[in-house]
């Protein structure tokens, strides 16, 4: 019987992040000031992050330490278990070997803790008393209100109106842990209030929430800014989630053929195939596959440009895949996937081809959403399920070949918020 569980002992969890800045084939373009053009320096970033996650965000070392503070946090869920799945092999009787590593295990249920937990640490460093932030789905707000809870900060969260509305139990999570959440567009803010005169019905965006949680950092002395996903610094964190996949590659004695991630900002995916990186560029046979939604295809239809990260354009402009800052996604289920842009990092790495990018429609996904449910048992996020039904998609070529492939999909959370998702579907409403 082959190994079902892949597991690593506490003393495995990582010590350091890995950052592949120093391995990219060619130098990332850097940020722009959203008036001048011109570079932003760290300096122009100090007003929203503490500087030690600005000079990660411009960090061109291979390796950071990991705080022991948030080790001692990590190793409460870490390291997470990697799954061999042979229920959904055998369902879809496939040759090819099928892996994915589980976050799902966290406090908050997702990947989101790895990096809400190290900006939740260097902001108490620097004697930081609030934290601002917005949220889509609500996985970033309840995220970063348990770190920030972990370590004594008050936590103000924009949730997009639709979701706040529709996921009455992550806003819950979110007070929980002791954060407070207010319905974005809202009246708390300029660029809140200007979008409610011009609509007053407007159910809000990820662009116009982020918009406002910025204003909110900008405003006050004692409050910073906090972003789950897209900016190197996240995606450094993230790191941690690779890194014990190669750990786990190396107890059974191979290395996968193919990983395959979802991608909304990118940080899971780039958290769990960037690792692998440096051994592509030694030649190693890698295919790394970020899935995204059709209805929000960044990656597969965007353009590579400077674009803002929100609505108002508060944000430095960044060199990215974008589908525009004014773009405002179909609200499918997969909440955490609508965003216009993409990470730096991820959109520098497709342009050189070291990786690939596919998009699937909603319903493909949720198909395979339910055959992994009635396999292997686990009811995922609809975002993972992305990456699930990339994986199923390969898997399903290799019965054609017979070739018996490894295939290393990332599951980013569970679904248990995701019910009414998984409701649609069931009652055949899902488009
Ligand atoms: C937020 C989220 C995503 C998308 O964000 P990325 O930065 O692209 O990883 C994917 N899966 C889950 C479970 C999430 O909560």
């Amino acid at each position: 019987m082959p190994e079902r569980k892949i597991l690593l002992s506490e003393k495995d969890l990582p010590r350091k992040w890995y950052n592949v800045a120093p391995d990219l084939p060619e130098p990332l373009p850097p940020p722009l000031h959203p008036a001048t053009r011109e570079p932003v320096g760290p300096d122009a970033l100090a007003p929203i992050f503490p500087m030690g996650l600005i000079e990660q965000e411009v960090c061109q070392e291979r390796w950071v330490d990991i705080p022991e503070e948030v080790l001692d946090i990590y190793a409460m869920w870490r390291p997470t278990p990697m799954f061999r799945a042979t229920a959904l092999e055998k369902l879809l009787d496939t040759p090819a070997e099928i892996y994915y590593k589980y976050e799902g295990v966290s406090p908050a249920g997702s990947h989101k803790p790895n990096t809400a937990v190290a900006q939740a640490f260097y902001n108490k460093r620097e004697g930081v008393k609030r934290i601002a932030t917005e949220t889509g789905a609500g996985q970033w707000g309840s995220a970063l209100s348990h770190a920030c809870s972990m370590f004594g900060i008050e936590c103000m969260v924009y949730m997009v109106k639709v979701s706040f509305q529709q996921k009455p139990y992550r806003k819950s999570m979110i007070e929980t842990w002791g954060a407070k959440v207010v319905a974005s567009p809202s009246e708390l803010t300029e660029s809140g209030r200007k979008i409610l005169e011009k609509d007053p019905g407007s159910t809000g965006s990820l662009g116009i929430a982020i918009s406002e949680a910025v204003e909110d950092a900008v405003k006050r002395d004692d409050t910073k800014y906090a972003l789950g996903s897209v900016l190197n610094h996240v995606i450094l964190h993230q790191s941690v989630i690779g890194q014990e996949c190669l750990k786990q590659f190396e107890k059974i004695g191979k290395l996968p053929d193919i990983i395959v991630g979802c991608h909304g900002g990118g940080s899971n995916f780039a958290g769990l195939s960037f690792p692998f990186v440096p051994l592509k560029a030694e030649g190693k046979n890698i295919r790394i596959i970020a899935v995204e939604p059709q209805s929000c295809a960044t990656l597969t239809t965007g353009a590579y440009d400077y674009d803002f990260g929100d609505v108002a354009g508060f944000t430095p402009l960044l060199m990215m895949y974008t589908l525009g800052h004014d773009f405002v996604p179909p609200g499918i289920h997969a909440g955490g996937l609508r965003y216009h842009g993409a990470a730096p990092l991820v959109s520098l790495l497709l342009k050189n081809k070291v990786i690939e990018a596919v998009a699937y429609q909603q319903l493909e996904v949720f198909e395979s959403a339910m055959k992994f449910a009635r396999s292997e048992g686990i009811i995922i996020a609809p975002e993972s399920a992305h990456a699930l039904h990339g994986a199923v998609v390969e898997a399903l070529k290799c019965k054609e070949t017979g070739e018996k492939k490894a295939i290393l999909f990332g599951l980013s959370g569970h679904g248990h918020f995701d019910m009414s998702a998984y409701d649609a579907y069931l009652a055949g409403d899902l488009s």
